[in-house]
């Protein structure tokens, strides 16, 4: 059997090892390092792929998300609502801006911001809401979008773990994860769904006048050239990540099926297990990319299954192990545990098992059967 890997990057890329090597070759040759015509070519081809009206290539996930929020033109002390189950960048940029985080509880099915938990949450000073698409599964964004405009509040899609799933309104409609909020942000971090070779990341928005904006702020605020306009930041995606990128960008939506049909055999296996919640996909409104693919274990040994797991050599992970409002950083007094009932529950029963775009029936079964010794 092929060495199990959490991530497998190495066998991905000898399937396209020409390809790329020819796209970064080209870079190289042409020595455009920064700003050459590849990351104006992605740039194309990802507002095409997602039906966005631009994109703003940046240097990585978590400066997107800081771009997008000073971008809007949010003052010290505003708040904005986030998910307590996440990964720390979400909150992190919040509170770089000095803005106020307000962490609000998730939804148990999908892991994704709870509607009722952001609107308890909502005060005078509220002015934005950050979902994240977390594991590959797109928040309640019709609901998230009807609540904020009753508010008049921005809502900021964090689709780091989601880019290319699908969200289907009521009427049918549908729309790609990362263009129904007024801006969103991802990453191309190498494990992403579309990930890159080393930090890349983009903005998106609809809004002309906003991305015009995010243009001037990712290059230190200049309209034109040494005319500083608005205080930027330096916040590039470099040529040969873009290179890389416009070769995977075609595959992605093959990649995302590969990731959906490891999540199928991984389920089917555990499928009615009293220990075991396999991920609940709300199909009628989402599909699901699984950025990652999270179990939860009931009324069992979480710790003891994944030491189990890693003496096996069969590596997997917890995101997230302690709920961000539990962390030191962003701890508030005016958090109350009564509050995050079940991201108090997740910290404790979740873990993600390998997932990528290589993964074979042998793994697949070498992994399910092994969780399932352990459950036994
Ligand atoms: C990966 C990730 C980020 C940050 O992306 P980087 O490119 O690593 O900076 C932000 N939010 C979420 C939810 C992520 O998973």
């Amino acid at each position: 059997m092929k060495k199990i890997q959490m991530v497998d990057l190495k066998s991905q890329y000898d399937q396209i090892k020409d390809t790329v090597n020819i796209s970064i070759q080209e870079v190289l040759d042409t020595t455009s390092y920064i700003n050459g015509p590849q990351v104006h070519l992605f740039q194309k081809n990802l507002e095409n792929y997602l039906g966005a009206k631009h994109v703003i290539p940046c240097a990585n996930g978590t400066d997107a998300l800081q771009i997008a929020m000073m971008g809007l033109d949010l003052k010290p002390g505003d708040e904005v609502i986030t998910a307590d189950f996440t990964f720390a960048a979400t909150v992190e940029v919040i509170a770089l801006l000095q803005l106020t985080p307000v962490l609000v509880d998730v939804d148990p099915d999908t892991f994704n911001i709870s509607i009722e938990a952001v609107r308890k949450a909502i005060t005078p000073k509220t002015k934005a809401i950050v979902p994240v698409h977390l594991f590959g599964q797109v928040a309640d964004m019709e609901a998230i979008m009807t609540l904020a405009q009753e508010h008049n509040l921005y809502v900021i899609e964090d689709n780091a773990q989601a880019i290319g799933a699908d969200y289907k309104y009521a009427d049918g409609s549908k729309k790609k994860a990362g263009v129904m909020g007024h801006v969103a942000s991802t990453s191309f971090f190498p494990s992403k769904n579309l990930g890159c070779y080393g930090d890349g990341g983009a903005i998106f928005t609809n809004d002309d006048e906003l991305a015009h904006k995010l243009r001037g702020i990712v290059n230190h605020g200049m309209y034109v050239r040494y005319h500083h306009d608005v205080v930027g930041v330096n916040s590039r995606l470099d040529s040969i990540q873009a290179a890389v990128l416009n070769v995977k960008l075609p595959n992605l939506d093959t990649y995302n099926v590969a990731r959906q049909t490891a999540a199928e055999k991984y389920s089917a296996a555990f499928a009615g297990h009293a220990n075991i919640i396999t991920p609940i996909v709300k199909g009628e409104r989402n599909s699901h990319v699984f950025h990652q693919y999270t179990l939860r274990i009931i009324n069992a040994d979480r710790d003891g299954l994944m030491q189990y797991l890693l003496d096996k050599s069969i590596p997997c992970a917890i995101y997230y192990p302690i709920a961000l409002h539990s962390q030191k950083a962003y701890a508030d007094t005016r958090y109350n545990e009564a509050d995050f009932p079940v991201t108090n529950q997740l910290v404790k029963e979740v873990i993600s098992l390998p997932m990528h775009t290589e993964l074979d029936d042998e793994q697949i079964k070498f992994i399910t059967d092994s969780v399932l010794e352990f459950l036994s």
